[in-house]
């Protein structure tokens, strides 16, 4: 865990989800076939994946399932990975490189399978994801996506000026893609919904029961908590932005980076009409970005760069009001309810990582913002290496990053800098007469 405080800010989502799970801390000593340490979606998904394969799974969260980042998101099931397809063929290779993408493009559908699959009541919509660009460098990186992913078959187009304004009701890009994998779920009701039907599939989920030690006990691997402990012959870590130091140096194979979001009252009808008519999932390519959608009782919400020096995230979100108004002009009078924050995990590479970090010991993290989809994905993998099958993700030794102490000034670095370069390409964009958003 960060040092961050246990307590569960109240947010959109807290205010509007189903019903929490019964999850009862972990009292005295248990014994598992697999120990998952974390409910967030890849703890939830690894443990519904293994027990409907009929594994003894048992979970330890900390506080309660979808605690962490899962049921703080924006709520955007978001396509792909930060990578495109052809870095990740050149990265890995033809062949494993295919396969890792085949895996990515099938992430969003394995989120509305399940969702689907198990009833789970969380709001959710299919109408497409849309990545806007106000750049040309923007735009380029959006025609590489349409090429690139339409090659290998995900529904993906890439829209033209005057269809990106009718598609969103925003003047603030050039182009943009839409790309029809991507949706909006509410995220703290799919957590509890992954949460009940890994229950109802035999695991069991031991809420406010934060794994402190982990070692090796002859033939098992013990995992002590306030109450108890269990004894376990796999472990999955799944612990993402809120990885502590429960396995030696594993925090630092991550990056956690703050995210914030802020969700408006319900708006009055003719701005629901006007804003995101379609209802899609949008975010911009650009290097500091927003993600904005509606929810489903008419509301705006839109995240962005969370607050470096607050760890609870409680702090002030005039930042992402004023990116709301930039997009549209018409919310510079609404009434913003609620803002909240979390952390998300960052990788060097940008790709998610699947380490072993010894037998029969592995951890998944690191989806760089775009969690919802490849951490349900990431569950999956973790549950295969249970069963000792080969994962289409590829299996990694833990590799620290280097200088992590310094992370903290990297990030500052990065989003200054990253400030900086998008406004001189706006400022060149206007000069060269451009018609673009007002600032
Ligand atoms: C504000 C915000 C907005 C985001 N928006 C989006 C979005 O719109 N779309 C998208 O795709 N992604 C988004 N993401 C990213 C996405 O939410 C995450 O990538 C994803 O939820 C990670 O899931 P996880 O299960 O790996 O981790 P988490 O959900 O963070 O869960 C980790 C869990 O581990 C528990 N834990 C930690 N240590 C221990 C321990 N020692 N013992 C027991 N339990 C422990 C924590 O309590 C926590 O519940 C956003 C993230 C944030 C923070």
């Amino acid at each position: 865990m960060t040092d961050a405080p246990i307590e569960w800010p109240a947010s959109l989502w807290t205010e509007t989800a189903g019903a929490a799970p019964a999850c009862a801390p972990l009292e005295g000593q248990q014994r598992v076939e697999v120990a998952v340490v974390g409910a967030g979606f890849t703890g939830l998904s690894a443990a519904l994946h293994l027990a409907d394969a009929g594994r003894g799974v048992a979970v330890l969260e900390a506080v309660q399932p979808g605690w962490g980042a899962s049921g703080r998101n924006g709520g955007q099931v978001n396509p792909g990975w930060k990578l495109l397809p052809d870095d990740v063929e050149a990265r890995y290779g033809k062949s494993q490189g295919s396969r890792i993408n085949a895996m990515a493009n099938a992430a969003c559908d394995l989120v509305f399978d399940l969702i689907d699959a198990h009833a789970i009541d969380c709001d959710a919509l299919r109408p497409g994801y849309v990545q806007g660009a106000a750049s040309r460098r923007g735009v380029a990186f959006l025609e590489r996506w349409a090429r690139q992913w339409s090659a290998r078959g995900a529904a993906v187009e890439l829209l033209s000026r005057n269809e990106t304004v009718e598609l969103l009701g925003t003047e603030a890009y050039l182009q943009a893609v839409l790309d029809r994998r991507g949706g909006n779920i509410q995220p703290l009701s799919y957590a509890r919904g992954l949460a009940r039907a890994a229950i109802a599939a035999g695991a069991v989920i031991h809420g406010d029961s934060p794994a402190l030690s982990l070692q090796l006990d002859s033939d098992a691997w013990k995992l002590t908590t306030p109450r108890g402990a269990l004894l376990a012959e796999h472990v999955l870590i799944c612990t993402n932005g809120y990885t502590g130091r429960l396995w030696p140096r594993l925090d630092a194979a991550v990056v956690p980076v703050p995210s914030f979001v802020a969700a408006t009252a319900p708006l009055e009808e003719a701005k629901r009409a006007a804003i995101l008519p379609g209802r899609h999932a949008v975010s911009e390519a650009r290097r500091v970005y927003v993600y904005y959608r509606m929810d489903r009782d008419g509301r705006f919400v839109v995240g962005g760069r969370g607050h470096l020096l607050d760890a609870a995230q409680s702090g002030d979100a005039s930042h992402v009001h004023a990116e709301a108004r930039r997009l549209f002009p018409q919310l510079a009078d609404v009434a913003w309810q609620f803002h909240w924050g979390g952390y998300t995990a960052m990788t060097l590479s940008h790709a998610p990582k699947l380490m072993r970090l010894a037998p029969r010991l592995h951890a998944g993290m690191g989806y760089n913002g775009r969690g919802i989809a490849m951490a349900t994905m990431m569950g999956r993998q973790l549950a295969m290496t249970v069963a000792d099958q080969p994962t289409d993700m590829p299996v990694e030794p833990l590799s620290p990053i280097p200088l992590h102490a310094f992370r903290q000034v990297g990030l500052s670095f990065r989003l200054i800098a990253g400030a900086f370069l998008d406004r001189c390409e706006h400022l060149n964009e206007r000069r060269s007469g451009m018609r673009l958003l007002e600032d």
